[in-house]
């Protein structure tokens, strides 16, 4: 899945060269030369991942990171430094300001790409294309197909809206935790996306819906007054079952 990356650097040639490598891996860039121009982006959008230069005009890139780890709103990106520096209190510094990882100039663009996808890997798996499996259903990005299988049953491919795949993406990337609907919202609709919470209930509908042939529904859980949980272990058990065995 394509991930906005915000590029914060001043040289020019440079910034260009990162830019034109990450358009062609599929990225959206989004370009700054300065800390406070890098501000003013990311207050009009979020970007999946920062990468960020150590010496930049008006201030330092790390305390650009530190600013971006102090706020609620852009506490998770990912942050890759990009520096010139390669001795072993820099790197330590840059890692205690937050940063993820470093690259050392000068890199070539393959590394690059590959430190960022490593970093997404990690840090937000629900952006990179790889396959995920769990509990008995197999989920692939790359061609956006679906498929659930029954225990000791034949896989099937099940018919899922695109809403509901980034949804269940997110979910079987972030399995066993309770998310509440603006997280949600948040996390797979993107920030600054102002929507009903109950937009989340109509899709969490139709993504049981969607699980509904394998009989994978009942994996994804209302946890009253929280939101949803994705529960790869789920047993048939609902709640509505305990509801009836106590009557
Ligand atoms: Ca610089």
């Amino acid at each position: 899945m394509a991930s906005t990356i915000l590029v914060v650097e001043d040289e020019p040639a440079i910034q260009e060269l990162v830019a034109v490598n990450l358009t062609f891996a599929g990225h959206k860039v989004l370009r700054a030369a300065t800390v406070d121009q890098a501000m003013t982006l990311v207050r009009a959008e979020l970007p999946d991942l920062v990468l960020l230069d150590w010496m930049l005009p008006d201030m330092s890139g790390i305390v650009f990171a530190k600013r971006l780890r102090a706020d609620e709103r852009s506490r998770d990106i990912p942050i890759i430094m990009l520096t010139a520096r390669s001795n072993e209190g820099d790197k330590v510094e840059g890692l205690e300001a937050g940063a993820d990882d470093y690259i050392t100039k000068p890199f070539s663009p393959k590394e690059l790409i590959a430190r960022i996808k490593a970093v997404l890997r990690r840090r937000a798996p629900q952006l990179t294309d790889d396959l995920v499996e769990l509990g008995g259903l197999k989920l692939d990005p790359a061609t956006h197909r679906l498929y659930g299988a029954r225990p000791g049953g034949q896989a099937q491919a099940l018919e899922i809206g695109p809403t509901e795949f980034r949804l269940l993406h997110f979910f079987m990337t972030h399995p066993e935790r309770v998310y509440s609907r603006a997280q949600l919202l948040d996390q797979v609709w993107g920030d600054h996306v102002f929507l009903e919470e109950r937009t989340v209930d109509v899709h969490i509908r139709r993504l049981r819906h969607a699980l509904t042939p394998s009989g994978h529904d009942v994996l994804v859980e209302t946890v009253r007054g929280s939101g949803y949980r994705f529960c790869a272990t789920a047993s048939r058990v609902n709640e509505g079952d305990l509801a009836n065995l106590t009557a």
